[in-house]
């Protein structure tokens, strides 16, 4: 399958930023300089409290709403959780799973991810699961094992029919909101490898069919070199996906990622 084939995505994750009465002008503000782009997906993935806010907004658009995270247990007493389908039923329909700032900051392991990725997918949502080494990992060359563990992980009990609703975000700890970003050609290498990974599991029709992101320090200067890259379908922008003319500026620029 052509690269082109795939639908380019862009993703927005506001982590715990901007207010709920800030959701309104940011989304009037971005769909009036959205309006006609239908080829790329957007998707803005705000805080549980401002996912109303922004349904309701975006109702109607091409613009997709997500959720940053979601409960690894199905429903019941657990105090402050949100599970997957309370997110479905509210309208949701991507949740980010496994960002880098859950696995480190709220101890979520490869058992825990896969647990919400089975949730989520088995309530109707569509997942994108972020995998990526630590600089530490990294410079002790065990990149591929990282992701391999990860990615495997990640996926463990599904069948290539759920991959329809999974797509993959690449962020290297170290360039996430760090301002350094990989290098176009170190994100292709270990999104093409994400992709060798899905191939020997599920076959050829599902990897080629399957969306890979590169996430760290993206920035609408430096997106298009990712976009280039034969493996890369799109991006999860953290920072740049506060101000509604960067998050558009990069939506842009995923359009020229074709074969
Ligand atoms: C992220 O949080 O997923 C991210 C990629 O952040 P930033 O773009 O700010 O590096």
């Amino acid at each position: 399958m052509k690269k082109k084939s795939r639908r380019p995505i862009v993703a927005g994750n506001w982590k715990m930023n901007l207010l709920p009465s800030q959701v309104r002008p940011f989304g009037e503000e971005l769909m009036a300089l959205a309006a006609g782009f239908h080829r790329q997906e957007a998707v803005v993935c705000v805080p549980f409290v401002m996912l109303p806010a922004a349904l309701k907004v975006f109702e109607g658009s091409d613009i997709s709403v997500g959720a940053q995270n979601v409960s690894e247990n199905p429903r019941g007493a657990f105090t402050g959780e949100v599970c997957a389908d309370q997110l479905r039923d509210l309208g949701v329909k991507y949740v980010i799973i496994g960002h880098s700032e859950r696995r480190t900051l709220f101890d979520e392991d490869d058992i825990r991810i896969n647990t919400k990725v089975r949730l989520a997918l088995d309530a109707g949502l569509h997942v994108i699961i972020c995998v990526g080494e630590t600089a530490e990992q990294r410079n002790m060359d065990v990149t591929f094992e990282v992701i391999m563990l990860q990615v495997k992980s990640a996926l463990y009990g599904l069948d290539g029919d759920a991959l329809k609703r999974v797509v993959f975000a690449y962020e290297p700890v170290w360039a996430i909101g760090t301002g350094v970003t990989a290098t176009s050609d170190q994100a292709e290498e270990v999104c093409s490898f994400i992709r060798g990974v899905v191939r020997a599991k599920f076959g050829a029709r599902v990897a080629n069919g399957l969306r890979i992101l590169y996430g760290g320090s993206v920035t609408p200067e430096n997106a298009d070199d990712f976009f280039l890259m034969p493996d890369i379908d799109g991006a999860l922008i953290g920072g740049a996906s506060l101000d509604p003319h960067k998050f558009f500026s990069i939506l842009e620029e995923s359009e020229n990622n074709e074969d």
